[in-house]
């Protein structure tokens, strides 16, 4: 997603990284499975001890690409897929505080309404001193 529109008529944008209006979530249904990742690791590494590496990544990512690449961009493409699955977004509308919710990884949002004032900037980070 790069843009998504409110309904106050405000553009929610996302074009780059550490967005203080951005969340992922991932539903409980779900969380357990997605971090089986470690499972997808170990396999890796057994592949790797094995001699085997090329033969599993291309097997796993259906690509030749990570025979040059290094252990670490596969283990972290690992976790991404993982990721990718399991995990959706929200936004908190800075104009009128309306949190989009994402339905599933669809890219579909559903917008949710604040009750006051003190819900905007849900999504910032807090320090223990701001708390
Ligand atoms: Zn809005």
């Amino acid at each position: 997603m790069s843009k998504l529109g409110c309904v106050c008529g405000n553009t929610i944008v996302d074009q780059c990284d550490n967005l203080d209006n951005k969340a992922y979530f991932i539903r409980d249904q779900d969380y357990e499975k997605s971090e089986n990742y470690t499972e997808d690791i170990e396999s890796f590494i057994n592949a790797v001890k094995n001699d085997s590496r090329d033969k599993w990544t291309e097997k796993y990512f259906g690509s030749e690409v990570y025979k040059n690449l290094s252990n670490s961009t596969v283990i972290q493409d690992i976790i991404s897929r993982y990721k990718l699955k399991y995990e959706s977004t929200m936004y908190q509308c800075k104009n009128c505080g309306r949190v989009k919710i994402e339905k599933g990884t669809t890219n579909i949002f559903t917008s949710f309404e604040t009750e006051n004032d003190q819900s905007m900037d849900i999504f910032k980070v807090v320090t223990e001193n701001e708390s």
